[in-house]
């Protein structure tokens, strides 16, 4: 047990020995990565700031991605050139000023991200008052620019002209080790930036890296500080996690780091649903295999899933307080994005597709007359059939309804008309009342 103790004290010890400002540079005999791997833009990019006497590196996910042999979602670029240096050397690219000045370079189809070496962070920096870096777009050098960044993994820099890496942190030997290793000091690196708690846990999942202890630990117990950041990062940051290929995963990690709380308010209470619990994993495991396959995914899709079994619960409430079901849906509807949009910023188109599809949904109970033909005709059809066939599957409906969908989608002609499920007199009464002009008028069930 002391023993433990003493490796573990020594150990920990023996990594916050003071990194030389020398960074290994690491030769492609050793790393493996050929400039042919990167994508024809970046190396584009990069060639021509260095023509222009400039230095330029890919640098970030990209390198990391390659390293593992994965294909890199996009690529940044690293450069001592200024912003304004950057765009005066290409033809497309805007200087686009956010919390830190990016250049956006548009190379073919390709958007690369172009940034000036960040300097170290300031004593004064700006700060609100939980100590979160509002502040800082100060210029300097590559070794302080490398310090900057969250994880050692992602402080490494490639140069497409000698194809060597640059390594300042031990960052390919911690991606050999599969450690996800904070530079710096954790509590202090969450502190000014709480989303890199939620990066820790994407990363780690992503790349099949364990966090280490010392950037794990602090987590739990910081948690909160995600509270003050602003909703529209958030959102950016849910997206990235939701959309990475690794959502059921990284899930479970954020609810084993206590991480889940301020994110989805209503997250926690879903998940403890066994229904609920069982349809957003689905989704999320639905999502993951298509994002593995290349596919696209819709996050009006994803998020609409994540919230549904808390509008089902709204839904019901308001049933049982006398409302009628259709605007009862609609009131669960934006009473539960109401209280998203508090803490995730989503925005209103991805809110508009979210109430769409669930408000598709009573219409799949229509399965007689015209109206499955129009519903088939919707242009949210498919979206909306997708989410039919996970509340199946997850069992909060019968099977057989969205069996019958699934067979009334691919039939045709009189076989698909075979399939609706006969009117009874009653109601085929009542339909002739109200609409004297003849069945062609069918109102959505939902409007
Ligand atoms: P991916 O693109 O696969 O999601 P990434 O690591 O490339 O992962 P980006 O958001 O594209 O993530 O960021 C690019 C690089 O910028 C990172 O690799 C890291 O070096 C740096 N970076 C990003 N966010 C932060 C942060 N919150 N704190 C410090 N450095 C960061
Ligand atoms: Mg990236």
């Amino acid at each position: 047990m002391i023993r433990k103790f003493i490796t573990r004290v020594s150990k920990a010890l023996g990594r916050r020995k003071p990194l030389s400002h020398e960074p290994a540079i690491i030769p492609h005999q050793q790393h493996g990565v050929r400039r042919e791997h990167l994508s024809g833009a970046a190396r584009r990019v990069c060639g021509a700031l260095q023509e222009k006497g400039y230095k330029a590196f890919v640098v970030g996910g990209a390198v990391r991605d390659l390293l593992i042999g994965e294909h890199p979602k996009d690529y940044d670029i690293a450069t001592d050139a200024t912003p304004e240096q950057v765009r005066s050397v290409f033809r497309r690219a805007r200087i686009i000023g956010r919390r830190f000045q990016i250049v956006h370079v548009m190379m073919g189809a390709e958007t690369l991200e172009v940034t000036t070496f960040r300097g170290a962070l300031a004593h004064d920096a700006k700060k609100d008052e939980h100590g979160r870096v509002l502040h800082d777009n100060v210029f300097g050098s590559q070794a302080e620019d490398a310090a900057r960044r969250d994880f050692t993994v992602n402080a490494l820099y490639y140069d497409p002209a000698s194809e060597t890496i640059v390594d300042y942190h031990h960052g390919v030997a911690d991606l050999k080790q599969k450690t996800l290793r904070m530079i710096g000091e954790p509590r202090a690196r969450y502190r000014e930036d709480p989303v890199r708690m939620l990066r820790a846990v994407r990363l780690a999942a992503k790349l099949g890296l364990s966090i280490d202890p010392e950037a794990a630990r602090p987590i739990r117990e910081m948690a909160p500080l995600l509270e003050n950041v602003p909703a529209a990062r958030l959102f950016d940051e849910m997206l990235k996690l939701l959309t990475s290929g690794h959502a059921v995963n990284c899930l479970r990690q954020l609810r084993d780091a206590g991480l889940h709380h301020g994110l989805l308010p209503l997250l926690d209470v879903i998940l403890e649903q066994p229904l609920g619990e069982r349809f957003v994993m689905l989704a999320l495991d639905n999502t993951d295999r298509r994002v593995r396959a290349g596919k696209s995914i819709s996050p009006g899709f994803l998020f609409a899933t994540l919230l549904w079994h808390e509008v089902l619960a709204q839904w019901e409430r308001i049933k049982q307080n006398g409302e009628r079901p259709i605007p009862a849906l609609f009131i669960a509807m934006d009473e539960v994005l109401d209280t998203q949009a508090e803490k995730l910023a989503i925005t209103r188109r991805v809110a508009a597709d979210i109430k769409d599809i669930w408000a598709l949904q009573p219409r799949f109970e229509a399965r007689a007359g015209r109206k499955p033909y129009a519903l088939l005709e919707h242009q949210r059809f498919r979206a909306g059939y997708d989410f039919l066939l996970l509340r199946a599957e997850s069992g909060e409906i019968a099977k057989e309804v969205a069996d019958w969908w699934t067979r009334f989608s691919e039939a045709e002609g009189e076989d698909r008309a075979a399939l609706l499920i006969p009117e009874t007199g009653e109601k085929k009464k009542r339909r002739r009342r109200r609409k004297p002009a003849g069945p062609r008028g069918d109102a959505p069930a939902a409007e």
